[in-house]
């Protein structure tokens, strides 16, 4: 059977879908279920009334994510509507038990309307520790999740922005350490400037590379001054705009790094050959990336890093190696937001695994190919059982500095309770 064939019977199998509710305490006597529900409920309701905080201490609220999706960009599938959305939120709820064990309620919104959707995510705000948004189209997912930011007390995050950019700003960071170039000085080239290359962008000013170094190109090519003036493409991307205007190719001469964040096959052999010196290539176009590996890694003698968003390649950019992690470490602390140096300490944190030792069972599950820091291994392995101590640690560890965590944590004792 073929993987279409495989996946809509693993769908079917009864009962249908990935996931369902399991309760956590006994039901077995009348006792029990008059302290589930009524009356004994009424105890923790009138705590909570008193102090809302308590609801972390009463109820799931503190291991619950909302996956909230309107299915306006789903996969690579595009604008599907919401109810075809469900099997991604489910199985995006199924990657954050198996990796985190935290709890999601998959939540699919019939409203494309950037305001009314997040009006209606606005209100679900007590059932949930935390909220992430999944695969709702750019440029509205920009305006939705900076609105819920603001009037949501607990962390609003936009996987599909933010994941993106903290694994591959991970992978930024060591290759920029193997080729000996500094942040600052790195010239970087986007191709795309959508939803994940815009935040990106915007990352990577944060790891201390400079806006001015930055050109971004979208279908139309680089993106000007004039063009975000006029309202072409849109404004997310101004601090990124070019004085001057050109193709994809023009950008790509003398260039670091090269993003692709777009779309399959649009880089040649001729354009690799073009960039600087021990050139840096993040190809994450899904399925097909903007160039494939062995064609960039041949087009030049001196070292290519090379990243994609693909399994079966060296240094896979997996969103799986952040959500999971990056929300534990949050709701471990009740943060109220996921801030800049959360995602940086995240992305530090995964820079910094790399570097270590891996242990033999995490390059058994690789089938035993050598994973030593260098070109091609700049990024652990979502199998890697570490990611979990050492990404929800110095998550809550940057939370707590920043001033969001309204739960002190002792961060050693954390980690170890993590790593048992
Ligand atoms: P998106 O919001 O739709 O953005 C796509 C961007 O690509 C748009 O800016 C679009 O330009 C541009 N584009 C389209 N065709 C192009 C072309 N021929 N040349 C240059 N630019 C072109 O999508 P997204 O969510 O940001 O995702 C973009 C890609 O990255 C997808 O392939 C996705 O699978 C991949 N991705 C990979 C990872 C990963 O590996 N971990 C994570 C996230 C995304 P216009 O706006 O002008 O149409
Ligand atoms: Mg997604």
């Amino acid at each position: 059977m073929g993987l279409d064939e495989d996946s809509l019977e693993y769908h079917r199998i009864d009962p249908p879908g990935k996931i369902e509710i399991s309760t956590t305490k006994p039901t077995n006597t009348q006792r029990d279920l008059s302290l589930a529900y009524s009356p004994g409920v009424a105890a923790p309701c009138n705590e909570i009334a008193k102090t809302p905080e308590e609801a972390y201490t009463y109820t799931s609220k503190g291991n619950m994510v909302g996956v909230v999706s309107n299915g306006t960009a789903v996969l690579g599938l595009g604008d599907i509507g919401a109810q075809a959305s469900k099997p991604v939120m489910e199985g995006k709820g199924v990657l954050f038990k198996r990796f985190a064990d935290i709890d999601v309620f998959d939540i699919e919104i019939d409203e494309d309307d950037p305001t009314e959707f997040a009006e209606s995510v606005a209100r679900m705000e007590p059932t949930f520790g935390g909220i992430n948004l999944e695969d709702i189209k750019a440029p509205e997912c920009f305006e939705i999740e900076s609105r819920l930011r603001e009037e949501m007390d607990i962390p609003v995050f936009h996987d599909d922005q933010h994941g993106t950019a903290i694994i591959s700003g991970a992978a930024l960071l060591n290759a920029a350490e193997i080729t000996g170039k500094s942040l600052d000085e790195l010239q970087i080239v986007f191709s795309g400037a959508g939803a994940a290359a815009t935040a990106t962008a915007h990352f990577y000013r944060s790891l201390g590379v400079r806006a001015d170094n930055v050109t971004m190109c979208d279908i139309d090519g680089i993106i000007t001054e004039a063009r975000v003036a006029d309202g072409d493409p849109h404004t997310y991307v101004e601090a990124f705009a070019s004085p001057t205007g050109g193709e994809l190719a023009d950008a790509m001469a003398g260039a670091d790094v090269f993003v692709g964040l777009s779309v399959g096959g649009i880089v040649s052999e001729e354009m690799v050959r073009s960039m600087a010196d021990d050139p840096i290539i993040f190809a994450m176009a899904n399925p097909e990336p903007e160039i494939d590996y062995e064609t960039a890694k041949n087009a030049r003698d001196d070292t290519v890093i090379m990243a994609t968003g693909r399994s079966d390649y060296p240094n896979q950019v997996n969103n799986v190696l952040g959500f999971p992690f990056i929300f534990r470490g949050a709701l471990d602390v009740r943060a109220t937001e996921i801030n800049e140096e959360m995602k940086v300490a995240a992305a530090e944190a995964l820079a910094d695994l790399a570097k270590q030792d891996v242990p033999d069972a995490v390059v058994k599950a690789y089938g035993d190919q050598p994973l030593q820091f260098g070109p091609e291994y700049i990024i652990p392995k979502p199998l890697d059982s570490r990611v979990l101590f050492e990404v929800s640690g110095a998550v809550a560890g940057a939370a707590m500095e920043s001033g969001v965590a309204r739960e002190e944590l002792d961060l050693d004792a954390y980690r170890e309770e993590l790593e048992a």
